[in-house]
């Protein structure tokens, strides 16, 4: 744990709480470890768990007790200690909650680690009182967890997240979409949640679906992404709207994919592509050297889907040396000019990122008369990072008749148009202004900023690899009360 607050204290991760008076809740009479540094002489009263005890001899024990924001060496010098205290601290063991109250004390120079945070100083103990037990810990914490059984791991998330690294994820991750949201709003961008329970979106994954109570053999999806929703609030006039959303794609879970994610999801109007780039190169850089991080090239490169193809096999791929592999170098870079269209196994034609988007000007004319079809690129881009792909985004159809000609192409009847987006193109009737976006997968943003290979280490609660949430083992079998309230008959997967 000494290890979490050197580190928070160098680069890499605005620490968010050292360096800060952080707000002491009066009644609380509480002090964060964080800042006892500066507070020799005076009387204290900490409280967190106890990350290690070292009992040495019969008079003396040492306690490093951890809270949020830091670790504190605690001394228990028992001729300081009421016999009954005493007695107490013989019983304490790893994970225990204490509150200890005594007095910041400057430690003896050959004590004194001046790379940790706390390093100068250590508490001496008048008053300890055990807050609350901790029975054995069924896996090490004090250590990397990656090496340790991941169902185990899940099963017990809350201890998982007290390591040290885990910690450091959910630290770095909470500093990377404050400083966007700090960009965004600073960038007249307005906050705006939109539902969870909505319509099946065209958008090329599986819905995650609920069944309606009210309205029987009615079912709501979840949504993968706000796409529609944002789209809609530029026509309702908003012009630059965000939110941290989470999007929800029945797909098989891989390491750097799972039900659940969070995107950061822009959208604005009487944007061209270039700007929308612009916007998010501008964000991006604010954001993570803030945080400390290098980028590698400004602007980003920008590099097309064929070169990309060419080049590298693949539309995404890692621009960086071993030597920037090292020094946790950041290399972005744009994929511009995907092909609109993709032949689909039956030989007709489906959209390759977002039907939604528009082709580029100097394809719009095939586009709607449906002609050359395979030569229609589209203002799709793609924001690659260290070979993952961390985000992406076009410029939208805003006109009723390019939707319309990409179901087309698609081979949607009018009436499959009308069920899939007849509200869309209701909504472009009424003056619905260019827009474009991009949604920036958040954990896959983390996942380069930490140098973790999945994405459940960026995450608070993920899933296991089988698709059983964390701690709770959901999805679970429902009383056949539940299953008659949701109008539903439960199938055996032999029966489909
Ligand atoms: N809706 C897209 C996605 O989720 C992002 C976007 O085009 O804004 O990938």
């Amino acid at each position: 744990m000494w290890a979490r607050l050197v580190r928070s204290n160098t680069n890499k991760q605005s620490s968010g709480r050292t360096g800060h008076a952080l707000y002491a809740l009066q009644h609380m009479q509480r002090t964060w470890i964080s800042e006892t540094p500066t507070m020799t002489g005076k009387n204290v009263i900490v409280k967190g768990w106890v990350r290690t005890v070292r009992v040495m001899g019969d008079k003396l024990a040492f306690i490093d007790l951890r809270d949020a924001s830091g670790v504190l060496q605690v001394v228990c010098y028992k001729p300081d200690l009421s016999g009954e205290i005493a007695a107490l601290v013989g019983e304490i063991k790893t994970e225990y909650v204490l509150e200890i109250e005594g007095e910041i004390k400057t430690r003896g120079a050959k004590q004194v680690r001046a790379d940790q945070p706390t390093g100068t100083i250590e508490l001496a103990a008048k008053r300890v009182v055990i807050l609350n037990r901790c029975e054995p810990l069924p896996f090490e914490i004090d250590k990397d967890t990656s090496g340790i059984n991941e169902e185990l791991r899940l099963k017990h998330r809350y201890l998982d997240l007290r390591s040290d690294r885990l910690y450091r994820n959910l630290t770095v991750r909470n500093t990377f979409i404050q400083n966007c949201r700090q960009f965004l709003l600073g960038n007249r961008f307005t906050e705006i949640e939109t539902p969870y329970l909505t319509k099946a979106t065209p958008e090329g994954s599986r819905d995650f679906i609920v069944p309606s109570r009210l309205q029987p053999g009615k079912f709501f999806a979840l949504p993968q992404s706000p796409q529609q929703y944002k789209q809609l609030l530029m026509v309702a006039g908003v012009e630059r709207y965000f939110q941290t959303a989470r999007c929800f794609r029945d797909e098989d879970p891989r390491a750097d994919r799972g039900f659940e994610h969070t995107q950061i999801d822009i959208e604005m109007s009487f944007v061209e592509r270039e700007d929308v780039m612009h916007m998010v190169e501008l964000m991006i850089t604010h954001t993570v050297e803030s945080m400390g991080y290098t980028i590698k090239q400004k602007p980003f490169p920008r590099v097309t889907y064929q070169e990309s193809m060419a080049k590298y096999g693949a539309d995404k791929f890692d621009l960086r040396t071993e030597e920037d592999k090292q020094k946790g170098v950041l290399a972005y870079a744009w994929v511009v000019d995907f092909p609109f269209f993709e032949k689909t196994e039956e030989g007709g034609w489906t959209f390759t990122h977002n039907p939604f988007s528009q082709p580029k000007p100097e394809f719009l004319e095939d586009h709607l008369a449906g002609r050359n079809i395979e030569h229609i690129l589209t203002t799709q881009y793609d924001l690659v990072c260290n070979g993952y792909e961390s985000g992406g985004g076009s410029i939208r159809a805003h006109d009723p008749a390019v939707l319309g000609a990409t179901y087309k192409t698609m081979g949607y009847t009018q009436e499959e148009v009308k069920e899939s987006v007849g509200h869309m193109l209701e909504a472009f009737k009424y003056g619905a202004p260019p827009h474009g976006g991009i949604g920036l997968g958040i954990e896959r943003n983390i996942m380069n900023l930490t140098g973790e290979s999945y994405l459940r280490e960026v995450q608070a609660f993920p899933m296991t690899g089988s698709g059983h949430t964390a701690v709770m083992d959901a999805p679970s079998v429902l009383s056949e009360k539940s299953l008659k309230e949701a109008n539903i008959l439960v199938r055996k997967p032999e029966e489909n």
